[in-house]
């Protein structure tokens, strides 16, 4: 039985992945971390049955002590990914994390922190398998086409922006592209901002409205032809395979892994 707590779990995403802990074969809910006194279980919160008797903690040490989890599941923001994720790895607990807005250099210090433990980490700015296909097939049609858009979008809650599978799939991108301009030379933006963000020259536009969950096309231009590779999540259901999958997978490795795309 792989024991598991979550970190965010009030949120959008927190509560659909205690649901999904709490109903899969193999996993127990251990714990619940927050930042402020909620209530003694979830039990006591809106969104959950009282047959949900997981304690809710404020502060990991102490969670940890208490109720030695495996594995810490991350979806709270930017702001408290980073030490979260650290804690839990100085504490012997790999993190599973949602949450996006790392730094490349904190990146690389949870790599290295990771590798001392020798405990597993994954850090996967998107858990839809259709969304890594669409960077895999991405990475693919730059070879031949190398003219690149992308135009990622979200509900207007969303902290960071780009989202991380818009920064990932430039990143793919770029495996694979020489970094080039892209555009007219000596275009201008009478707006600042006009032409999105630049990744090696790939522009990046983050779309912010009520309603959306989490989409993204990428456009590639070529002579007489477009090629637009699209993906949607409808609802928060479309991860949660993918928080299963990496709680599972997370306890027999040995090292921290960004991307899901690098473990399926
Ligand atoms: P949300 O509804 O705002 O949920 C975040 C929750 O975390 C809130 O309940 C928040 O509490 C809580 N929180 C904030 N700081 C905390 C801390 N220090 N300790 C414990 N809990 C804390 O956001 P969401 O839509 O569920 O998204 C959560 C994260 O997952 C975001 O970073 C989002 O970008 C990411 N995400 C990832 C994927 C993926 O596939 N990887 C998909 C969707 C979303 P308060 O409300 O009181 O501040």
């Amino acid at each position: 039985m792989i024991k598991v707590a979550i970190a965010g779990a009030r949120g959008k995403m927190g509560i659909e992945a205690v649901h999904t802990v709490m109903k899969r074969e193999g996993m127990e809910l251990v714990a619940a971390l927050d930042y402020k006194e909620v209530g003694p279980t979830l039990a006591q919160l809106e969104g959950f049955p009282s047959t949900y008797t997981v304690p809710i903690y404020t502060d990991m040490e102490r969670l940890v002590a208490d109720t030695k989890p495996d594995v810490l599941v991350d979806l709270t923001n930017p702001h408290a990914v980073y030490t979260h994720t650290k804690q839990a790895l100085t504490l012997g607990v790999r993190p599973v994390v949602g949450t996006t807005g790392f730094t490349d250099e904190q990146l690389e210090e949870l790599t290295q922190l990771a590798a001392q433990k020798k405990i597993g980490a994954i850090i996967a700015p998107n858990f839809a398998i259709g969304a890594i296909l669409m960077m895999k097939f991405a990475r693919e049609a730059a070879k031949y086409l190398p003219d690149v858009e992308i135009i990622e979008m979200h509900h207007d809650r969303k902290l960071d922006a780009p989202s991380g599978t818009g920064v990932k799939t430039a990143q793919m991108i770029a495996e694979v592209r020489a970094a080039k301009v892209q555009g007219h030379p000596d275009e201008q933006e009478i707006i600042t901002g006009a032409r999105g963000a630049d990744f090696e020259g790939m522009k990046i536009h983050s779309v912010r409205l009520p309603g959306l969950v989490a989409h993204q096309q990428v456009l590639f231009g070529g002579e007489g032809q477009l090629l637009t590779i699209r993906h949607d999540s409808m609802n928060r259901e479309s991860f949660m395979g993918g928080i299963a999958f990496c709680v599972e997978t997370v306890i027999n490795m040995e090292k921290l892994v960004y991307g899901l795309e690098n473990i399926i």
